[in-house]
Parts: C-alpha cells; structure tokens; sequence
C-alpha cells in the first residue's frame, strides 16, 4: 500500500508539478510549480514549494490557503493531492537552495530574499498507474485529513445478472452472490453504473 510518504517522493522526483490555486474571481489558475521538499517524521508528511511575494501566485495562497498539484511520471504513474497549505517564512530557504541548485541561477545572491516558503500539511490524495493490467489506484491522507471516498459501488440491490462484469474495461469487478467493485483496479469511468438493469450501482 503506498503511503503519502511515497507519493510524495513521486512528486519530489518529478519535481516539476502542476499546481492549482483558485484565483480571485473564484476560477482556477494553474502552473508548474516545483516541488522543492519533502518531509515525513513523527509530525506528518509535507510538502514544501516557494514563491516570490509579488506574484499573483502568493496572494492567492496568502488568501485561500489551499492548492491541488499533480504530477506524472515516466512510469505512467500519476499522483495528485490537495489541502491545506502554511507560509513557512524563509527558515527553510536555505535548505531548499542547497537541494535545488538551479534556483541560484534563478535567484541569484540575496535576490532570495523575496520568496517564501508554502508547507502542504494537510490533505488527501491518490496515486493513479495506467501502465499495469489492471490500473491501479490508492487513495491516502496526511495529517488530520481523511480519504473521501469515491467512485461507484455494488449495493444488496444486485441480482447477479454479471452485466456490469462484463462490461467493465479494466475487468474490475468480481462475481458472487453479490457482484463486487475491486475499487483499487477501477476507473470510475462509471459504465457498470449506467449498465446496471435494476440500478443496483451507486455513485459513492
Ligand atoms: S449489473 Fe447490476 S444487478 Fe447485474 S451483477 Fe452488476 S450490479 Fe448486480
Ligand atoms: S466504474 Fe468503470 S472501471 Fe469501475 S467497475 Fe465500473 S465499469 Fe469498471
């Protein structure tokens, strides 16, 4: 089971993620954002990146205080998370300019002086892989945040008529007395929902 730990070294890995803020007239605005650190001790998982205070970037983390990144990878798999960020001041600046050193070429001498360091501590997240057979896909938190649960499932409703089985693209769905949605191979592309003759699926 991958834990946030791992998915966030996927995204340090990648290191250039995409990032999503919701700007001031409330529609979403999206960048590459790298991400610069990773942590995870006996305090949590987080996930550290910087921005210059006179970008839009920074006020409208200053003002919302939440982002969703995402990133994929050469092994096709994709990671996405969204929470709760801090301004992490400029205590860690250092540090992520030792770890990063193409930001010297960037914010070269005592120009660093204008970013600031952002902290996600809080959230969910999921790991996607297309490149297996079936896909797969983990959900996870990190720090107080809880795994809200998604896709579709198969209630006492079923009659067992295997056409959602069937019908399915990754083959997610096993028999029995009730059919069940093995929900680490499922797409929620929704067709066995849609498929359903007595609309025994339910969106969750
Ligand atoms: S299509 Fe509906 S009734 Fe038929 S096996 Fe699937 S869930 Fe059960
Ligand atoms: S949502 Fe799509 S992938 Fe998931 S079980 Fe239903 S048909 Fe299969």
């Amino acid at each position: 089971m991958r834990t946030a730990k791992d998915c966030f070294k996927i995204l340090r890995d990648i290191r250039d993620t995409s990032m999503a803020t919701v700007g001031k007239d409330g529609l979403p605005r999206l960048r590459i954002i790298d991400t610069m650190l990773v942590e995870s001790d006996d305090e949590g998982d987080r996930l550290y990146f910087l921005t210059a205070r006179g970008k839009d970037f920074y006020r409208e983390l200053m003002e919302n205080r939440y982002v969703a990144i995402t990133g994929l990878n050469d092994r096709w798999e994709t990671v996405r998370v969204r929470g709760k960020v801090a301004n992490a001041g400029q205590e860690l600046l250092e540090k992520i300019f030792i770890e990063n050193p193409s930001m010297n070429n960037v914010y070269p001498g005592d120009t660093r002086d204008i970013l600031e360091v952002f902290c996600l501590y809080e959230g969910e997240g999921e790991y996607f892989c297309l490149a297996t057979e079936p896909i797969e896909r983990e959900s996870f938190s990190f720090g107080p945040g809880e795994v809200t649960e998604k896709g579709y499932e198969i209630t006492n409703e079923c009659i067992g008529c295997g056409t959602c089985s069937t019908g399915c693209p990754q083959k997610a769905i096993d028999d029995g007395q009730l059919y069940v949605i093995r929900q680490n191979n499922c797409l929620h592309c929704g067709r066995c929902y849609e498929n359903c003759p007595v609309q025994a699926i339910i969106r969750k």
